[in-house]
């Protein structure tokens, strides 16, 4: 059945990739995008389809439409962007999902919040299960995202329970493909730029830290799956890739993937910088048979060919 869809979010990385999707399903879909970290480079394909349109709007402040499903997308998501104006990281998650959630209380849309695990801080549970509370810095460099994603959570749940809306909470562990911003400093975009380059891959301090690598598609696919699902299931859920790496070893990856000549240079660890992280994604396994299929080497290959592209404009 055809829905109207509205993506907040939509021309950025996931949002993107989200939005083809569910044109391509066939749903009338509307991104709506401050474009602060997404660019119309990223869904200038879907411009001139019937079921796509495109709303450039700041969700930290009220907006109106008819709608019967939505997915919260919009706020920075890498460090660099999200810690350049903090204060309106915040409101973008905090007033944003008051916004959203008033529409959607409005209109009894279904609402997809896109969670983080941040919400997890530096964890001291690994791997991390919907379970644990977290261990969050609450006035930290990083605090205006974490809490900000907490808050939000707080707000999904609230609204849930006091106004019965139709909520679906994932918490997204890191995830990586074609369209991430070139200079959003983020791991995965960093090295395969400055491997395409020859430029020195920077590891902030020792590369002994780790991360879960989820390509793009996979996790579509769970946020389609989570949106789908029954009204019970309101999350929190993982969606990650649970494969472990540490920062030394998605460096050497990236090296071989690209066949680049560049070395290793060491930099300082940057303020509250977790030192592992691992979803647990049992819930998402069991409840929407889940699981991500595209191994680290593959989903690299794809995004390094979208590097080459971008970087030979
Ligand atoms: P992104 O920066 O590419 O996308 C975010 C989009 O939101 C951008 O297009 C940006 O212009 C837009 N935006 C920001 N503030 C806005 C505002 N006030 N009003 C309207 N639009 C606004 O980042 P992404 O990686 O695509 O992340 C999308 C969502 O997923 C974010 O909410 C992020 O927190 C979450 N997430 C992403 C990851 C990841 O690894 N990519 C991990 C955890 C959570
Ligand atoms: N809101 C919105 N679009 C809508 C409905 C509400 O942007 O379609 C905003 C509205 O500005 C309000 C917020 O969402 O401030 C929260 O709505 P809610 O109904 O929860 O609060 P109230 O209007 O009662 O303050
Ligand atoms: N990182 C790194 N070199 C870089 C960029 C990041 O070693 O050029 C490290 C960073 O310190 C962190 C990990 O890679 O430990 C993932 O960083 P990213 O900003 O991609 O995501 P997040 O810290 O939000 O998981």
């Amino acid at each position: 059945m055809q829905k109207k869809v509205l993506v907040t979010g939509g021309a950025g990385f996931l949002g993107s990739h989200l939005c083809d999707r569910l044109v391509e399903s066939g749903h009338d879909v509307i991104c709506v995008d401050n474009l602060f970290t997404g660019s119309k480079r990223n869904i200038e394909h879907l411009l001139g389809m019937t079921n796509f349109e495109f709303l450039r709007h700041d969700v930290t402040f009220p907006l109106y439409l008819e709608v019967d499903e939505i997915y919260n997308l919009a706020c920075p998501a890498s460090p660099i962007h999200y810690q350049y104006d903090p204060v309106q990281t915040l409101k973008t998650s905090v007033h944003g999902a008051i916004n959203i959630l008033g529409l959607a209380k409005r209109t009894g849309a279904k609402v997809f919040q896109a969670s983080t695990s941040e919400v997890y801080g530096d964890p001291t549970v690994h791997p991390q299960p919907e379970s644990y509370w977290g261990n969050v810095n609450p006035i930290g460099v990083r605090s205006c995202y974490d809490e900000g994603k907490r808050c939000a959570e707080t707000l999904f749940f609230d609204y849930h329970r006091q106004h019965q809306i139709r909520v679906k909470v994932a918490r997204i562990f890191n995830t990586y493909g074609p369209r991430m911003h070139p200079a959003d400093g983020r791991v995965v975009s960093n090295f395969i730029v400055q491997a395409l380059r020859n430029e020195p891959i920077t590891i902030y301090g020792d590369g002994s830290q780790t991360r879960s690598f989820c390509f793009v598609d996979d996790l579509v696919d769970g946020f389609l799956a989570m949106m789908a699902s029954h009204d019970e299931l309101v999350g929190p859920i993982n969606l990650g890739n649970p494969y472990e790496f540490t920062m030394l070893e998605l460096a050497s990856l990236v090296i071989s993937v690209t066949g680049s000549g560049s070395e290793l240079g060491y930099q300082p660890l940057p303020q509250d910088d977790p030192r592992q992280r691992q979803p647990n994604i049992s819930l998402a396994n069991r409840e929407l048979g889940w699981a991500p299929s595209i191994a680290l080497e593959d989903g690299l290959e794809r995004t390094v060919r979208y590097f080459r592209s971008v970087l030979s404009r």
